[in-house]
């Protein structure tokens, strides 16, 4: 089997290059990188390595300058057309004039699914997501960790196979962020979905991943790719055991080979 007939996304020699006013920005530089079905992604590095740049190439929002990816197979706008993935933003940009229910129901009305159908996937989505019983509120009646859930339940609720998560959880003080984190990995298990998920965070990293990339600032590259080794049943005290500090640390390792010191 070739790596690319079982990869969710594969890149080879994968560039990006912005013109900007102030000369070209080599956002990404010869990216090499397999996602496999069901993998969990973690993608990490300093501000300004293209961590986000890779999700939107993978979404079809930035067109690659050279190389080859692909999602599913397929160039990122056939991947686009066919609904590929469902896309969880930095903040939680639901629309604050209307319900939890009717952010949900948005991109669905938008793919024409009927009410009867909305209204069956949005009961899903809460449910998965542990917000059942807020259909009704607004966003701005639920706290920070609600809002990220019901914004993960909006990418969710047209059932792509593949997550695509940017610092989903930056935002959260870190007892809300480590119980979501909880539920995510359950969420991941429950549905099979194969996740891209963009952290700052180091144990975030761990914690979540079967692979963690490490990614270096200009030009945007990665610099290592770890395998975990961590069972998949992760308990939050896995954090204090021997293998998990030994990932922790190769992923430091990583982020410190690529750092340039000169400025
Ligand atoms: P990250 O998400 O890892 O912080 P980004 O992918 O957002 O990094 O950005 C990578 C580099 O590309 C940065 O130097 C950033 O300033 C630059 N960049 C991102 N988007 C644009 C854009 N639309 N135009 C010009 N430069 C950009
Ligand atoms: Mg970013």
């Amino acid at each position: 089997m070739t790596s690319s007939a079982s990869s969710v996304v594969s890149a080879r020699n994968l560039c990006l290059t912005y013109d900007t006013n102030d000369g070209p920005v080599h956002a990404l530089s010869n990216v090499d990188l397999d996602v496999r079905k069901g993998d969990f992604v973690s993608f990490i590095g300093p501000s300004g390595c293209g961590k986000t740049t890779f999700l939107r190439v993978i979404a079809d929002l930035e067109r690659k300058t050279s190389g080859d990816i692909t999602v599913n197979g397929m160039t990122p706008d056939e991947a686009r057309k066919a609904r590929a993935y469902g896309y969880v933003f930095q903040a939680a940009a639901l629309y604050p004039w209307r319900t939890i229910e009717k952010n949900i129901a948005l991109p669905l009305e938008i793919m024409g699914y009927d009410k009867t159908e909305r209204a069956k996937r949005i009961a899903q989505t809460l449910e998965l997501v542990n917000l059942a019983g807020f259909e009704k509120k607004f966003p701005w009646q639920l706290s920070g960790g609600m809002q990220q859930r019901a914004s993960i339940a909006r990418a969710l609720a047209f059932d792509a196979d593949l997550l695509l998560m940017d610092e989903p959880f930056g935002a959260l003080d870190e007892i809300v962020r480590d119980h979501l984190n909880e539920q995510l990995l359950k969420l991941w298990k429950r549905t099979n979905k194969t996740i891209c998920f963009v952290t700052h965070s180091i144990p975030e990293a761990v914690y979540l991943s079967t692979k963690i990339v490490v990614m270096s600032p200009r030009p945007g590259r990665v610099t290592d790719i770890i395998e975990s080794t961590l069972p998949t049943e992760r308990p939050l005290g896995i954090r204090e055991t021997p293998e998990f500090l030994e990932i922790a640390h190769r992923v430091r390792e990583g982020l410190r080979a690529g750092h340039s010191y000169e400025e």
